[in-house]
């Protein structure tokens, strides 16, 4: 089958890799319909991570079941499923508590929990950027969608930045009546905005630098923010009368760099601590590294993120991270979608068949003009 290979430091191929096979009795393969480019994908792309040569790549995934392992009890050929992108076994303590983004089962790496499709450092699970995906443990991961062709580019967005970006306001606890700061008018920044909308916020600032995305976190209902106007935290703080923002979001990470360019991991944060009002609340969904070779300083390279705790103490905030367990969401937000309430798509902005991802990986990773979310269609290929 044809697949999207990791090859080296700016560089994807389409390859011809082998078929999955069922390989435990609890396993699906599931026959992908559409699958997405992230931007936690672009880490990879620039080699900024230890992901191996010839990884099939892809942890967004959604299709149709094409062949159940014999002890697979909920799905059958056909089917149509969301596949978070969270690998995940079901029973392991942190499956049973809700935390499957930390399943201690799945993944063999020293001091490392959690499993992802196609990602470095999180088990040797084959992404779906490809025509055909294994995904262990079906009956405990796959979400069930409605058959047929309907919301295909909404429900795409389930197996992970929708699910990941209301994360974010969860853990920001965001809640009816408050004023919200996101910072990052990516994909998961724009849906955060979606999402706290959702969740009843009644002021959401949406900072970039990007105007292009501005203008989707505006049609999601966001006040625009715009770096080049200033000190984003200072524009927040002004806004709400110099209290500051309820609640933020981070949706950036650790690649964060200023307006000239300059990488800086720890600009969004102390931003975020500054424009949320004491006693506040911050929720961190960016992906951060523990190690970091290609960092601009010997502390990043270490993972280590020199942003104002002192500030953050002495206000009293609270903050909650990591990486979003899927299953705790997906399933409502897959409600919200059919009932007309969220959608998600409006952030789509290409729509291609998967052999034009290595040219599509280069002009997201670029930000150029107009890329916001790339999704993928293997039976176009
Ligand atoms: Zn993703
Ligand atoms: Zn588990």
């Amino acid at each position: 089958m044809k697949a999207v290979v990791y090859k080296d430091a700016y560089t994807v191929a389409i390859e011809e890799v082998p078929e999955p096979k069922i390989e435990d009795p609890r396993d699906v393969i599931v026959k992908i319909t559409t699958t997405n480019i992230c931007g936690s994908d672009l880490h990879m792309y620039e080699g900024r991570t230890n992901v191996e040569q010839g990884k099939v790549l892809g942890h967004e995934n959604m299709g149709v079941v094409a062949e159940a392992g014999s002890a697979v009890e909920n799905f059958r050929q056909g089917d149509r499923v969301s596949v978070p992108f969270n690998v995940a076994c079901g029973t392991c303590y942190n499956c049973v508590h809700g935390w499957t983004s930390f399943c201690t089962r799945v993944n063999p790496t020293e001091g490392v929990d959690g499993g992802a499709y196609g990602y470095a450092s999180m088990g040797p699970y084959a992404g779906g950027q490809a025509e055909y995906l294994r995904v262990p443990y079906a009956d405990f991961n796959l979400l069930r969608l409605p058959s047929g062709t309907e919301h295909e580019q909404d429900f795409t967005m389930l197996s992970d930045i929708f699910p990941t970006a209301y994360f974010g306001t969860d853990l920001a606890r965001v809640g009816p009546g408050d004023t919200v700061a996101v910072y990052g008018a990516g994909p998961v920044g724009l849906l955060a905005v979606h999402s706290a909308m959702l969740r009843g916020a009644a002021q959401v600032f949406a900072v970039d630098m990007h105007h292009d995305r501005l203008r989707i976190a505006e049609e999601f209902g966001a006040t625009p923010v715009s770096i080049d106007g200033g000190d984003p935290a200072g524009q927040i703080i002004e806004a709400t009368g110099g209290m500051g923002a309820d609640c933020g979001v981070e949706a950036v990470g650790y690649q964060a760099h200023d307006p000239a360019g300059d990488e800086r991991p720890e600009l969004v944060m102390d931003w975020l601590v500054r424009s949320v009002r004491t006693t506040g609340r911050l929720g961190v969904i960016g992906v951060y590294m523990p190690q970091d070779p290609g960092a601009a300083t010997e502390e990043a390279k270490q993972g280590r993120i020199a942003f104002d705790f002192g500030r953050l103490f002495q206000k009293g905030q609270s903050l909650g991270t990591g990486q979003c367990p899927v299953k705790r969401y997906n399933e409502q937000l897959r409600d919200l979608i059919i009932a007309g309430r969220a959608t998600p798509s409006k952030i789509v902005s290409h729509e291609l068949p998967l052999t034009e991802a290595p040219g599509a990986y280069d002009k997201f990773d670029k930000r150029e003009d107009g890329y916001t979310k790339v999704i993928l269609h293997p039976a176009a290929a």
